[in-house]
């Protein structure tokens, strides 16, 4: 049995979002979440309407008070209707505020859940190439809880989005690659196990 989640790549002009990129990213993202896997269903070269420039995005600011942020995302939704997960590579390094490189956001509509990525250039250097595989944990934490929906990190004790260890994917500054740390090492058996309940998750059979 396996479990799947469909994404949607969106590649923004200026986007440095080659082939090796973004097999990299996924493939990483795997070797983390393991032993969900990403299944890229479509990959989207977006108009020059969606040029995004350096600092242009706010990280602050839900995605959906930014009105071409917010058409991006119902652009994507409308091309791919059965994506779980988009991702929207821009371009620029940085987003409005210091040091923010990529953000995730859940949406809710008619009870379905969808997430949604934004992720710069300042994401494609080796040192941040753990930032896809936490934005898309941010989206996999996300569930119900007593009627309520939720992407507190089920490890984090006053409630928040971020895990409160350094050297945890869900730091809010992502760690750095060390060749000595195996990926499976960056989340706890908790973050994995309330991912594998993600609401977003397929199973699909692997007998042929
Ligand atoms: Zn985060």
């Amino acid at each position: 049995m396996t479990l799947y989640v469909n994404v949607c790549i969106c590649i923004a002009p200026g986007a440095d979002a080659d082939y090796d990129r973004l097999k990299r990213d996924f493939l990483c993202s795997e070797d983390i979440w393991y032993p969900i896997r990403f299944s890229v269903t479509r990959i989207v070269r977006l108009s020059s309407s969606y040029s995004f420039a350096d600092r242009e995005i706010s990280y602050l600011t839900p995605f959906t008070e930014q009105p071409k942020v917010n058409r991006l995302m119902h652009h994507a939704t409308a091309l791919s209707p059965r994506a779980d997960i988009y991702v929207c590579y821009v371009g620029g390094d940085y987003f409005q505020e210091d040091n923010v490189i990529a953000c995730a956001c859940s949406r809710v509509s008619n009870g379905i859940l969808k997430g949604f990525i934004v992720i710069t250039n300042g994401a494609a250097s080796h040192s941040n190439l753990y930032t896809l595989a936490h934005e898309l944990g941010h989206i996999l934490l996300t569930r119900r809880e007593q009627g309520v929906w939720t992407n507190s990190d089920p490890d984090c004790p006053d409630g928040g989005v971020h895990h409160p260890n350094s050297q945890n994917l869900m730091h809010p500054i992502i760690p750095s690659p060390k060749s000595w740390r195996h990926p499976e090492d960056l989340i706890t058996s908790n973050q994995r196990r309330t991912a594998l309940r993600s609401p977003l998750l397929k199973e699909k059979s692997n007998r042929r």
